[in-house]
This record gives C-alpha cells, sequence and structure tokens, in this order.
C-alpha cells in the first residue's frame, strides 16, 4: 500500500512551493487509495512557532486537503509532531553510534572551516574529511579533557550509490561528493538529516515525494536507510520523486520570501482554491496537452507521478489568475454568490453594512461572476450600488467628460427619464438615441453615463448595473453629474 507524507517545518507563512509539494502528494495518495501521513518539523525551537503550525492547519484546510494519519486525526505512529518525539530520535542515534554507522565528531567549526578552504584551494572536495572517524580512546579522552563537545556524525559508506528517481530517473552519487554528515547536535538537538528518514522508517513510508531543493539529502538518506535496516529499524527504503524548481520574476527561483509566493495573499485577493490547485498542479504537470483547466477529481484520477517533467516550471501569475477566472465561472451562480461575501464586507467593503442590499447584490452578481479573475475585485464592481455616491476617480472623471458630454448627459437624461426600467434594453435604447441625436456611436455615448453613475469608466454591463441601480438614483446621479 502507498504511504506518503507531507512534513513541512513551521516556520514563517505557508507559500506556493509548500502548496503544490503537499498537493502532489494528497494526489498521489488518493490517486493509489493510499495514505497522506501529515507530519510536522518542529525539531528547529528558534525558527519553529506555534502560529506557523496553526497557518499550516488551516491553509491545508482551505485547499480541501484531508489526511488519514497527523495532527488533530491522530493514527498509528501518533505523536506527528517531532517535537514530541525527542525520545525516540535519542534512542536511534545512540543505537547508530552502538552499531558503528555513527561516530562522535569533536572538530571545532574553525577547525572545520580551516581544512575546508585548504582542501578547496587544493582543488580536493570540500566536504568534511574524516578526521574523527576512527578516533583512539587516547585522543577521544583528549579531546574531552580540552572540554571539547562532540556532535554526532554518520559515516557514509564508501560506495557509490544510485536510485531511480521517479521524475529523474536514474541518479548517481560517488562517494566523494556525499561525505559524513552530521545528525546530532553537541547540545544533542537531532537535526533534518536524521530525524526525517527516521520518521519516514518508523512511519512505514513507501514513497518521498518532495522539491529538488532536497535532492543533495537523498543519497545521505539512502545510506542512513541501509543502516536503519540493519539495525531493525526500517523495513523499505521508500523510492524517492524530486519535483521541478519553480522559478519566480527574473527566472529565479521563487523564494519563500517571495510577496508572490505567499498564500495568504491568494487568499485574501479571492483565489479559490480550486483556482490556485488547478493552476498549481500545471508546475510541474499537466492533465494533457490541449486541457489547463480541470477539477481536483479530475487531476487526482490521471495523476501520475513519472509524468512529472523535471525541468524547471515557472510561475506566471497572469495564468493563475485566468485559470482562476475559469474556476469562479465554473460555480454554481448561488456558490458564487456566497464565496464573494468576505469582500462585501468591512474591512474590504467601504460601504456600511445597513448600506448593502441583498436583492441587488443577486441581481448584479451573475453580471459579475462572468468577469471576475479574483474575488477581491468584486467590490470595486459593485460599490456603486452601495455607496450613496459613486467613487469618483479623477482620471476616470477626465477621460470620459469631454467637450459636449454635458449635453449628451442631458438628452440621455431625457431618454432614459420615459425609458422602461424593467428593461436594460430599454435602458439602451435611451443611450442610443442620446448618442444618435449627437452623432457619436454607442460606445462614446455611453462613456459620460457611466462614470456619471458607477464613477469609473469601466465595469460590469451598463444597462443590467443602471437597471438594478434603479431610475431615482441613476438619475439623481446624472443630474449632480452636470450641476
Ligand atoms: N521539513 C522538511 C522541509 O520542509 C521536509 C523535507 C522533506 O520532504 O524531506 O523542507
Amino acid at each position: 500500500p502507498v504511504r506518503v507524507r507531507f512534513c513541512p517545518s513551521p516556520t514563517g507563512n505557508p507559500h506556493v512551493g509548500l502548496v503544490r509539494t503537499a498537493l502532489f502528494n494528497w494526489a498521489f495518495a488518493r490517486h493509489h487509495q493510499g495514505t497522506l501521513v501529515f507530519r510536522i518539523e518542529d525539531t528547529d525551537a528558534a525558527r519553529d512557532s506555534e502560529e506557523s503550525y496553526n497557518q499550516l492547519l488551516d491553509a491545508m484546510r482551505w485547499l480541501g486537503f484531508d489526511w488519514d494519519e497527523g495532527p488533530e486525526v491522530g493514527g498509528p505512529h501518533a505523536p506527528y509532531r517531532q517535537s514530541q518525539r525527542m525520545d525516540i530520535y535519542a534512542d536511534v542515534a545512540q543505537k547508530l553510534l552502538d552499531g558503528g554507522h555513527a561516530y562522535r565528531c569533536y572538530c571545532s567549526q574553525e577547525e572545520l572551516d580551516t581544512r575546508r578552504e585548504a582542501a578547496r584551494a587544493a582543488g580536493k572536495p570540500s566536504g568534511y574529511d574524516g578526521h574523527c572517524r576512527d578516533l583512539t580512546d587516547a585522543q577521544v579522552e583528549e579531546y574531552k579533557a580540552q572540554g571539547r563537545a562532540p556532535i554526532v556524525r554518520f559515516r557514509m559508506p564508501d560506495e557509490t550509490i544510485t536510485f531511480t528517481d521517479l521524475v529523474r530517473g536514474e541518479l548517481t552519487f560517488t562517494p566523494e561528493n556525499v561525505p559524513d554528515y552530521g545528525i546530532v547536535r553537541a547540545n544533542g538537538a537531532p537535526l533534518y538529516t536524521l530525524v526525517n528518514p527516521v520518521d519516514d522508517a518508523l512511519m512505514e513510508i513507501t514513497h518521498v515525494l518532495r522539491g529538488e531543493d532536497l535532492l543533495s539529502s537523498t543519497p545521505r538518506q539512502i545510506a542512513l536507510y541501509k543502516a536503519l535496516t540493519e539495525l531493525g529499524i526500517a523495513k523499505q527504503t521508500p523510492v524517492f520523486g524530486h519535483l521541478p524548481y519553480v522559478m519566480g520574476e527574473g527566472n529565479k527561483k521563487l523564494s519563500k520570501r517571495d510577496p508572490q509566493s505567499s498564500l495568504n495573499l491568494y487568499r485574501e485577493r479571492g483565489f479559490l482554491p480550486e483556482g490556485l490547485l488547478n493552476y498549481l498542479s500545471l508546475l510541474g504537470w499537466s492533465l494533457s496537452a490541449d486541457q489547463d483547466i480541470f477539477t481536483i477529481e479530475e487531476m487526482v484520477a490521471a495523476f501520475d507521478i513519472s509524468d512529472v517533467n523535471p525541468n524547471p516550471a515557472r510561475f506566471d501569475l497572469k495564468k493563475c489568475e485566468a485559470i482562476n477566472g475559469d474556476h469562479i465561472r465554473m460555480l454554481d451562480v448561488k456558490e458564487f454568490t456566497e464565496r464573494c461575501r468576505p469582500w462585501l464586507q468591512a474591512p474590504f467593503a467601504p460601504w456600511a453594512p445597513e448600506d448593502f442590499d441583498a436583492a441587488k447584490w443577486e441581481a448584479i452578481a451573475p453580471h459579475a461572476q462572468t468577469r471576475l479573475k479574483v474575488l477581491s475585485e468584486i467590490t470595486d464592481n459593485v460599490d456603486f450600488l452601495f455607496l450613496a455616491e459613486p467613487v469618483f476617480d479623477e482620471a476616470s472623471w477626465t477621460k470620459a467628460m469631454k467637450e459636449g458630454s454635458d449635453a449628451l448627459l442631458r438628452t440621455a437624461r431625457e431618454q432614459l427619464e420615459s425609458a422602461d426600467w424593467n428593461s436594460a434594453e430599454s435602458l439602451k435604447e435611451a443611450v442610443l438615441a442620446a448618442g444618435e441625436a449627437h452623432g457619436l456611436k454607442l460606445g462614446k455615448a455611453q462613456a459620460p453615463v457611466r462614470v456619471a453613475v458607477t464613477g469609473r469608466t469601466v465595469g460590469l454591463p451598463l444597462f443590467e448595473s443602471l437597471e438594478i441601480l434603479g431610475k431615482e438614483k441613476t438619475l439623481a446621479r446624472i443630474d449632480a453629474a452636470l450641476a
């Protein structure tokens, strides 16, 4: 049975790279009717925070991901927060030491730095040089007498490591490129290099799908797995698949610190989780060459990790928005009106709660649904319905109110006065007639009307907007513009 894991560290805000990793693991688990283990890698007390942990859980819920084992749902390998598993890691580290798979390293940072520099200068591999691999008892006693506190270092086998990456195919690492590495700090704190594969082993993970940035830890982990298997701690070594880098602006790797990568930003701007996930799935994968828009169910049904493209994927905000717009249009209109709610209220909406009119909102909603890319755009598009006066921006006003606009507005007002206000078509006829009287096509004739009534030069279909706003307010706004 397939067992995969999503194991973020709770540092900072959730970001899109993390969401893509969660998505691919979740889709893989669901496609294979496997198990998704959600594990919190919070062994770095200096960087991890409870706030970030809560944000992670909240993000997973918002995205619609469920997990079979992990925080709040429990499971046979609980606890799923590494900070609560410290005794396990201490125990495994001791067993690795006892079995000769790891050793205590007394080298100071300065000594390491000096030797690394020297190796570099000599054009030799600059990783750990094995200095403390086979210390005599006398040397150990001397280091102890000097008051040195040792770290625990894993002893890499002197052999080439080859494995088949699910995304990249066969990969080979030679020993000089994978030196012995630290697994426990001098203060006894276990490192990622230990706790991550130990938990993968104990939690019986079968497939590790994670970002390419972790590729260099894979040969180390495979070697550690071998040791854990000898010690009877691991049952099997998982297979690995490394997801491609995500490139942002200027073809630089999208970083966690990039504002574009913050999940909170997408939530605030009103991306739908289904739209965002559809887009993120395209960062390395595709359903088919001619179908960019699909549901999460379609993705799960088709998801095959071997289809993932190893080349870096480019994050394209415009495309992300366009795909989100398609998902907005896929919503049932009732669902759309509900999902817009947050942006029709404070702090996003500038009108008072009592000025909101649900009937007007429901009438305008279908016209908005076909036009939005993100839900937050709704506020500016409908504010003319709920504010006492439209928000005029200077630029729109000067753009639309040209020579002759007053005369046009006066005629339009007369025509609108006698139009049928239950018919957007009749309102259009009225403005069309006013335009004709002044030698203007509809587009030119409706511009000043739109600005007078909505404050803007672009917006939702004008005549439907006027009909919904109503005769009295529309005419009063035209009068105000003429005054
Ligand atoms: N906690 C690690 C991270 O967030 C997990 C890496 C992995 O998937 O092995 O980078």
